[in-house]
């Protein structure tokens, strides 16, 4: 085991660590990584969309060389019922040539790709690896206990990017209001589902190479606040769906069997038809956003990505916050180890620096959000049903005059919702939302 002392220890390769990672080796710091996962991305689940400007922010140019599968192109939100869908979409060739907007990715290969990109820099990366525990002196964090023998390393910085998962950060530091994150866990499951590159063209309507994505709010979560996706890659689809916790706890539902039914959708079984599963993946989202912001930074320590409950479900954005929160952090701690000060008052820039920027605005924005629909599981059902009733009528021609089909359109979403209930509804979202 290594028994150096390092300018940085970074706990957890996801891309908040090896975003942070990246940014301080590359500013000459001696920096260890420990992952606990064969390699990086070995236990690491999304999606995945991956946003191509956060990414460039750290990893400049990434496309020329990075594993991606597809640009995405076109960018789908469809509201299913059991046997219809609503359907609302954005398709620009733009989005397919450079710059780019944002690329499906395998997170498996996407970020070994990364960690590569970190010991190219020059740290250390340790895979197989737990960090146990967190060692203080005197208030100040001074390294980790690894699980590995005489594990302990030291450092003047611990960054925490353990993921949602965040033990760490929640019992050895007490950083994080524990109950609140609970409240808004969310879990989800994937499929990796094997497809020729051609037939992935001809169902979603791509030229070469070029991909798309759907995400789908209404009966595939049963009425729980969730949602489901699914997104091309090259050669194959990601399937997949997830809804809070607490929700699915008390409907006593798995969100396997959620999965199963989504396949089943008649909008959806013709696109993943004749296609092998080759992973199955399961894991949990934080969708507590602002309010369950933990502590962000304290003697010799900061808390980065999904540990520090980054995460835009609204959305669905993570990774995102995860690179520009880790990146914001390396460039913090390189300003700190030039001051040789690693004090929680130095190391409070980086909260400062991180407010400036649209991870903590966006989640500012939308602080409300996460409570509101966890009280309103509804408007994930009712909403989409609407839209099925209205678009069924309003696309039925059988030689009602169109004005009296909009009477009864109108009578028949009254006999849903009244409209006094409507009126409330759009209120309170453009209040949560807006
Ligand atoms: C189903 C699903 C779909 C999603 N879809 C999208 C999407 O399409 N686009 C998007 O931008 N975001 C998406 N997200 C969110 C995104 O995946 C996360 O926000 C992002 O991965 C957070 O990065 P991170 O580095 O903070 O955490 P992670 O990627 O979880 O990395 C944390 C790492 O720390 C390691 N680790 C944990 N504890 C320890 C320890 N004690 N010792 C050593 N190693 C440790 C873990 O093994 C892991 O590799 C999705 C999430 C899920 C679950």
């Amino acid at each position: 085991m290594v028994q150096e002392k390092f300018d940085a220890i970074v706990v957890g390769a996801g891309p908040a660590g090896l975003s942070a990672a990246y940014t301080m080796a590359n500013n000459g710091l001696k920096v260890i990584v420990f992952e606990r996962g064969e390699y990086p991305g070995a236990k690491n689940v999304m999606g995945g969309v991956l946003y191509r400007r956060a990414t460039e922010d750290v990893f400049p140019e990434f496309w020329e060389e990075a594993p991606l599968e597809r640009p995405v192109v076109e960018s789908n939100y469809w509201f299913t019922t059991d046997g219809a869908v609503s359907k609302i979409g954005f398709r620009t060739q733009e989005f397919g040539i450079e710059p780019y907007n944002a690329f499906t990715v395998l997170r498996a290969k996407f970020d070994r790709w990364m960690g590569r990109q970190v010991e190219q820099a020059g740290a250390l990366l340790i895979c197989e690896t737990v960090v146990e525990d967190i060692i203080k002196e005197d208030g100040k964090v001074i390294g980790v206990k690894t699980g590995r023998p005489n594990g302990e390393v030291y450092a003047d910085v611990v960054v925490i990017a353990e993921g949602v998962n965040s033990m760490l950060t929640q019992e050895a530091l007490g950083m994080q209001k524990g109950y609140l994150a609970w409240d808004y866990l969310a879990v989800a499951v994937k499929e990796v589902i094997a497809l020729p590159k051609e037939k992935i063209e001809d169902r979603f309507g791509l030229e070469d190479g070029q991909g798309a994505t759907i995400e789908i709010i209404g009966e595939a979560t049963k009425g729980m606040v969730g949602t489901a996706f699914i997104y091309t890659n090259y050669e194959s689809i990601s399937i997949g769906v997830g809804a809070l916790m607490s929700h699915l706890i008390n409907r006593k539902l798995n969100p396997n069997d959620l999965l199963e039914n989504l396949k089943a959708h008649p909008a959806v079984k013709p696109l993943i038809e004749g296609g092998e599963i080759k992973e199955y993946l399961g894991h949990m989202i934080p969708e507590g956003g602002y309010k369950a912001i933990p502590k962000l930074y304290g003697n010799g320590v900061v808390i980065v990505g999904d540990a520090a409950q980054f995460v835009n479900g609204l959305h669905r954005e993570g990774s995102n916050l995860a690179l520009i929160s880790g990146k914001v952090a390396g460039e913090v701690i390189t300003k700190a180890f030039e001051k040789g000060d690693f004090t929680i008052n130095s190391l409070a820039e980086y909260q400062q620096r991180l407010s400036e920027t649209f991870v903590i605005k966006d989640l500012q924005k939308y602080q409300h959000a996460s409570g509101y629909f966890e009280e309103h599981p509804e408007l994930f059902y009712l909403y989409p049903r609407l839209a099925s009733i209205a678009g069924k009528e309003f696309f039925t021609v059988d030689n009602i005059p169109k004005k009296e089909k909009q009477r009864i359109i109108m009578r028949k979403i009254f006999e849903q919702r009244s409209k006094w209930d409507l009126v409330k509804d759009l209120y309170k979202l453009w209040r949560v939302l807006g």
